[in-house]
């Protein structure tokens, strides 16, 4: 069965798609009671997000659109310091969309809210006309604990800059989906709450956090230099590259510099701080490919020290390499 207009009516057909679909994975004592607005008891400094997903294809290897908005709200409301507590999530849906691929993406919603932490406590659901295609828009809000500053602009000359793992995985994903190429890339789809978990528990000074998404690793290093007025100097050796997605890179002239990941956080912290917060991150459960990656200096921008001992420039991403990715 598919997804009609008469779904978006607010009438009958509304009713039943909202009891058999959202009512059957969302259902938590906030969401149940069906008012206009949920009511939440929230103190002390919170964090709040928003972001649209577009993702296509909805539903790809390591994930689905419904994992990809819950990881991506939990992931930069993380990235503050902030512990996610709810989600509010609105659907655009059109017309010719299978109720079974909604169903599967729903539920995957719900499974990666769970584990997440998080929940899921309004929501809106409309119908347009097109070609079965489904949107997501999430917002999210956590508390940041006492004492708590993570900011872009807290880097200093000396830090140590360090990433939770392999680059470019999603971006190849989405990418071998949309060209119709095999191959056994999957997405590292994840929300990052372990990581930074395991950093704060530990007594990790953690000065800025990131994910890394859109954009790539290029682009958010040269954020981050900006925010803090001074230099990052990336060694390419140290950057961690799953090979199958290497290859993939190679042979389309991709630079896993700067394509998009969404289980992928960089953290900066001082120098003495860092083999401890490499250890850490390693042992949880997204982190095992983690590696220092680069070094804080004076001066500006973003450098890399190549592989055969040159340095370069590493710019922003002008454009978007690929639409949708997320
Ligand atoms: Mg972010």
């Amino acid at each position: 069965m598919k997804i009609n207009m008469s779904h978006g009516s607010g009438g009958k057909a509304s009713a039943e798609l909202m009891k058999d679909i959202f009512g059957k994975y969302f259902s938590n004592e906030v969401l149940n009671k069906m008012e206009d607005a949920a009511v939440l008891e929230l103190s002390g400094r919170i964090a709040y997000s928003t972001d649209s997903f577009v993702v296509t294809p909805v539903i790809f290897k390591g994930g689905d659109i419904g994992k990809l908005c819950v990881c991506g709200t939990v992931n930069d409301l993380l990235m503050m310091g902030a512990e996610p507590k709810y989600i509010t999530a609105g659907f655009i849906l059109e017309e010719g969309l299978e109720i079974s691929e909604l169903d599967q993406i729903v539920a995957s919603m719900a499974k990666t809210a769970k584990e997440a932490g998080v929940q899921i406590v309004a929501g809106d659901t409309k119908v347009v006309e097109g070609k079965g295609g489904l949107y997501i828009n999430t917002s999210g809000i956590g508390i940041i604990p006492k004492g708590r500053n993570i900011s872009a602009a807290n880097c200093r000359e000396g830090d140590l800059v360090l990433l939770s793992g392999n680059l470019g995985d999603h971006h190849a994903c989405i990418l071998s989906a949309r060209m119709g190429i095999e191959n056994n890339i999957k997405s590292d789809c994840a929300c990052l709450n372990s990581i930074v978990k395991s950093l704060f528990d530990n007594g990790i000074a953690v000065k800025t956090m990131r994910d890394v998404t859109r954009g790539g690793l290029g682009t958010v290093l040269n954020e981050i230099a900006e925010a803090s007025q001074c230099s990052i100097e990336i060694r390419e050796e140290a950057l961690p590259v799953n090979p199958e997605v290497k290859g993939f890179c190679d042979i389309l002239g991709l630079d896993p510099l700067y394509m998009g990941n969404e289980g992928k956080m960089i953290t900066v912290v001082s120098s003495a701080d860092a083999e401890r917060a490499l250890k850490l991150i390693k042992d949880t459960p997204h982190g095992k490919d983690a590696a220092i990656i680069a070094k804080v200096s004076a001066g500006k921008g973003v450098m890399m020290k190549t592989r055969l001992g040159g340095s370069r420039i590493v710019d922003v991403l002008y454009g978007e390499g690929l639409p949708r990715i997320c």
